[in-house]
C-alpha cells in the first residue's frame, strides 16, 4: 500500500465520521423522548418524558449510567 492509498483511506475514514456525526446530531435534535427504558425495558413516566427531553432511560438507570 503508498502513500496515496492511505490517504485516500484515511480521508474516506473522515468523511464517514462527519457523516455519523451529522446523523447523531439530526437524532438529537428530534428530542425524541422514549416512552420505555432503553435498560430495563421498564415505563418512563410522561413527566419525566417532558422534563428531560431525548431521556432514554427511567430514574435508577439513569444514575447508574451516570
Ligand atoms: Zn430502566
Amino acid at each position: 500500500m503508498d502513500f496515496i492509498d492511505r490517504l485516500v483511506i484515511a480521508q474516506e475514514r473522515a468523511e464517514q465520521r462527519f457523516v455519523d456525526q451529522r446523523l447523531k446530531g439530526l437524532n438529537n435534535s428530534h428530542k425524541l423522548s422514549a416512552t420505555e427504558c432503553i435498560e430495563c425495558g421498564g415505563p418512563i413516566p410522561k413527566a419525566r418524558q417532558k422534563a428531560v427531553p431525548g431521556v432514554q432511560r427511567c430514574v435508577p438507570c439513569q444514575e447508574l449510567s451516570e
